[in-house]
């Protein structure tokens, strides 16, 4: 099945065309990682993807049905989309455990079928123990593992990650971008992740998407992608 579908995607801001011509699939269960140098449009892509931009021309089309267009837009929440950020972006005046029970009972998911699903998750995500805590009271490692419980609580169809272990430190992110791919695999994520890491990339990816100027250069398996200097 088809999740995700870009058909001649293009963005400009002003006279500034950011993205050109962009035309790719993802298939359920895929992982596709996007890399390319600061200013190729990879942002961009994950913001119309999201529903945070419009396009002003081509479509996005999820599950079969469009999105957004020139003409027409999807709100973000009614796309079965779920994003993680950079900083995390937790509220930080809620527990961890409702701030990954927030999506879950805003579709009034039963308080028992709640518990049940966290917990499967936050033993997947080694987050035992933190459910009363605050967020700014856990390690950047442990918020950033909130996010990801957070935006998988609901089952997305498609999972957006944006440069999701760059605030990470070194070690951290070599250890969170393989449990993070192994955990993917295991549920069946379709994940949509941008990076500038080209490690993170090779280590996730199932397809690699390499941008250059607004278009896309390749797009392919890691073994036979390369990254131009
Ligand atoms: P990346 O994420 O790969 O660094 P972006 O998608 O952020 O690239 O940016 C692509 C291009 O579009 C850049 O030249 C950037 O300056 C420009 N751009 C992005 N957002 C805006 C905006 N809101 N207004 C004007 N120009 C923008
Ligand atoms: P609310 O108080 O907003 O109605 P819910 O009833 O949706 O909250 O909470 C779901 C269930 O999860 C409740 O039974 C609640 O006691 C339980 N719960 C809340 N916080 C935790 C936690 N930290 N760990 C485990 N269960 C929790």
């Amino acid at each position: 099945t088809t999740i995700l579908e870009v058909k001649q995607l293009g963005k400009s801001f002003g006279s500034h065309t950011a993205l050109k011509n962009i035309n790719f699939s993802v298939k359920q269960g895929e992982i596709i990682s996007v890399l390319g140098p600061s200013g190729c449009g990879k942002s961009t892509l994950l913001q119309l993807i999201a529903g945070l931009q419009q396009p002003d021309e081509g479509e996005i089309c999820l599950r079969g049905a469009t999105v957004a267009s020139a003409s027409r837009m999807v709100a973000p929440e009614k796309r079965g989309i779920n994003m993680v950020f950079q900083d995390y972006a937790l509220w930080p005046h809620m527990t961890i455990y409702d701030n990954m029970a927030y999506g879950l009972r805003r579709q009034k998911v039963p308080a028992a079928a709640i518990k049940e699903q966290l917990a499967a998750l936050v033993a997947l995500l080694h987050l035992e123990g933190l459910e009363d805590r605050l967020p700014p009271q856990l390690s950047g490692g442990q918020q950033q593992r909130v996010a990801i419980a957070r935006a998988l609580a609901t089952k997305p169809d498609l999972l957006l990650l944006d440069e999701p272990l760059s605030n990470l430190d070194m070690r951290l992110r070599i250890e969170m971008r393989s449990e993070m791919a192994y955990l993917f695999r295991q549920l069946g994520t379709t994940v949509f992740h941008v990076t500038h890491d080209p490690d993170e990339a090779f280590a996730m990816a199932d397809r690699l998407m390499i941008m250059r100027s607004g278009a896309i250069d390749q797009i392919d398996r890691p073994q036979i992608c390369y990254e131009r200097p």
